[in-house]
């Protein structure tokens, strides 16, 4: 084994609904030193040995390993042999997570560890798996933050230059929609539920802070779309270790919120993962309103169309 691929075994403490004392402790020493949202080119980075965790899938909850190493091809999944590259034109599945395949091989749920990688400034990471989900750890990036923190990040000798959104753009779903306009970046985003617990949250995120304001924000949802999501094979992991569970008034989880408008933080790590298929900061202004995985990769396509036109 080379001396910078040691193998660091990480057990996911994180199994409580709240941010424990280490937690904590864990986040005030955490730096987020990216540039992403800097017209100057970005070094690549990548981790600088490997490190492993487990856990069970939220939708399939079925228990998979998974091994975060070093590398210098930008950010690479890979199960049973086949290597599956995080770009947007690899996803084939937007319900209610983000999936990608290739060659007959799919991995679900990489939105989260995806936000992290962005948070983190990683630019390069090879991600092997034995399953077909990413483990749903607590629901959040947060997990995936302290691996990287654990294996260290690590500068490659390669620089990333932002992609320079020149015209204004959008995409747009059922009553929902993303735009990007010129300018430097920030992602202003918002929901709207009938559910009183929740309602219209907003939220705008200017590049800073990932570590300590969006990534402890676990997934959610409603009690009562839960059957429905169960019969269609979805959330069949998830409970109250890994997701915000509500009812019509409010959080079931015992511990209740992280964050008062938690939903909407989670909402933005699952874009900035989304987005992050880019592999590269995009200089421009989003706009998302009550938006899902299909909206934010469409965006990820169509800003990569204006990458090519200006390559
Ligand atoms: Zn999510």
């Amino acid at each position: 084994m080379r001396k910078d691929n040691r193998k660091i075994v990480l057990r996911c403490q994180i199994e409580i609904q709240g941010l424990s004392k280490d937690t904590n402790r864990a986040i005030i020493h955490l730096t987020n030193s990216c540039k992403l949202n800097n017209l100057e080119p970005m070094r690549r980075k990548t981790i600088a040995g490997a490190i492993t965790s487990g856990g069970f899938g939220l939708h399939s909850g079925e228990y998979a390993e998974m091994t975060l190493s070093p590398y210098d091809s930008g950010i690479v999944f890979k199960r049973n042999g086949v290597e599956i590259p995080a770009i947007p034109e690899n996803v084939i599945d937007t319900r209610l997570n983000t999936t990608l395949g290739t060659g007959g091989v799919s991995i679900a749920t990489v939105e989260h560890l995806m936000s992290a990688l962005y948070g983190m400034g990683i630019t390069d990471c090879m991600i092997e798996i034995s399953g077909d989900e990413i483990p749903s750890m607590d629901g959040s990036a947060l997990p995936f933050v302290q691996m990287i923190q654990a294996a260290e990040v690590k500068e490659l000798d390669g620089e990333t230059k932002p992609i320079v959104i020149d015209k204004p753009m959008s995409v747009e779903g059922e009553h929902a929609w993303i735009k990007v306009d010129p300018g430097m970046f920030s992602l202003s985003y918002e929901i709207s539920f009938d559910n009183v617990a929740i309602g219209r949250q907003t939220y705008m995120y200017e590049g800073k802070g990932y570590v300590q304001e969006i990534a402890p924000a676990r997934t959610f949802g409603l009690l009562s779309d839960v059957k429905d999501m169960v019969s269609m094979g979805f959330a069949l992991g998830g409970g109250f270790h890994n997701a915000l569970i509500f009812n019509d008034n409010k959080p079931l989880n015992p511990d209740g919120r992280r964050f008062k408008d938690e939903c909407i933080r989670h909402k933005v790590l699952d874009m900035l993962g989304d987005l992050w298929l880019l592999g590269r900061p995009v200089l421009g202004g989003f706009h998302a309103y009550r938006a899902n995985h299909g909206l934010h990769v469409a965006m990820a396509l169509k800003v990569k169309e204006v990458a090519h036109e200006r390559r």
